[in-house]
């Protein structure tokens, strides 16, 4: 490569970023160099570029979704070369500790994280290299491989839900980027009702067309007594959090049936604590799941999904804009205007 440094969007603290021209990173030994072909927007970055995020110490990369080219190999690579189109995880495990050793690999000690996908080039370490990166198929394009990272976790989520034919199944934040694929893949599942409860009208839309069978808008609705009236007044059999706010949180436990099961997906600002109605817990003998993150088989399950079109991809993405606009695309992702945003280096400022 003649050209020596890459545009990339730097992570300065909340509210801040700033595209900087950096040196292209050179693969050590283990590593694969990618020329980044789209990038997307994640509930994630809008939480970092919010408030600021534990992994991401400011100044760092920004961004973790992403799709590209291999450009440049270390010299012990072997199963990927230059010119294959690739898509990585954003995460790999160490293999070696306890929860590694007994499956809970998304619980590991030592997960290292990648960041860096609002830029022109980026490394994939070692590690993910060896579990958690695949080669895309031609007809997948960048942009659809890109959404690999959240769709990984929601798998994670649903293996542990195991949703159950003619269940019903009522999801907060149904509009967002989880929220949709939570949706596409209950209904899979063979949920009788799956029923979307978001702010933004705009993104209920989205839920409408992938599927939805019942649309609430908690500015105009009662959520909870909108889930009952829909359940003929038990509440569902499972309610997923996708919204990371203490509201939803509270509406997915009083939205759920007696013996029916809580997942709460979207995490909440360290410290945060919600006010449980112990007796509700206790004799309703509800299921409360946390969920975090996902095990190289979600990843390997999750690539399946976007590879078969299971999960419609291209149906999370809003539109396109180049590097110079990731603000505003985390801004729009904020407002409930856009699920998600695809970030294409190759576009034109405008
Ligand atoms: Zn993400
Ligand atoms: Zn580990």
């Amino acid at each position: 490569m003649s050209q020596e440094n890459m545009r990339a969007m730097m992570f300065l603290g909340p509210g801040d970023l700033e595209l900087q021209e950096i040196p292209i990173p050179k693969p050590e030994p283990d590593q694969v160099l990618v020329k980044i072909h789209a990038a997307t927007t994640c509930g994630t970055d809008a939480k970092a570029y919010r408030r600021g995020h534990h992994l991401m110490q400011p100044p760092t990369l920004f961004g973790h979704e992403f799709a590209g080219e291999v450009v440049a190999v270390g010299s012990e690579i072997k199963n990927f070369s230059i010119g294959m189109r690739v898509v990585p995880h954003n995460s790999a495990p160490c293999q070696v500790c306890f929860h590694c050793k007994i499956g809970q690999e998304n619980l590991c000690e030592h997960l290292i994280f990648n960041f860096g996908a609002f830029a022109e080039y980026a490394i994939i370490p070692g590690p993910i290299v060896r579990l958690n990166t695949f080669e895309i198929p031609d007809h997948i394009s960048y942009t659809q491989a890109s959404i690999l990272e959240p769709l990984v976790s929601v798998v994670h989520g649903q293996r542990i839900l195991q949703i159950q034919p003619g269940e019903r199944v009522a999801i907060i934040g149904a509009g967002g980027p989880i929220g949709l694929m939570h949706l596409q893949m209950a209904l899979r599942s063979g949920a009788s009702q799956v029923i979307a409860v978001d702010l933004s009208d705009t993104r209920l839309k989205v839920a409408e067309k992938l599927g939805a069978t019942a649309l609430i808008n908690p500015n105009g609705d009662d959520p909870v007594e909108a889930i009952r009236s829909l359940t003929g007044g038990l509440g569902a059999d499972v309610t997923i959090e996708s919204a990371g706010a203490k509201a939803a949180w509270l509406t997915a436990l009083k939205a759920v049936r007696k013996g029916g099961r809580v997942q709460w997906f979207g995490g909440l600002k360290s410290g945060e604590t919600i006010d449980l109605d112990t007796h509700w817990v206790h004799y309703g003998e509800l299921t409360l799941y946390g969920t975090f993150h996902g095990t190289p088989l979600d990843v390997q399950r999750a690539f399946e999904l976007i590879n078969s079109g299971v999960i419609d991809a291209q149906a999370l993405i809003s539109g396109e804009l180049p590097l110079e606009r990731v603000e505003d695309a985390l801004k729009m992702m904020i407002e409930g205007e856009v699920v998600k945003m695809a970030i294409r280096p190759d576009l034109p400022a405008q």
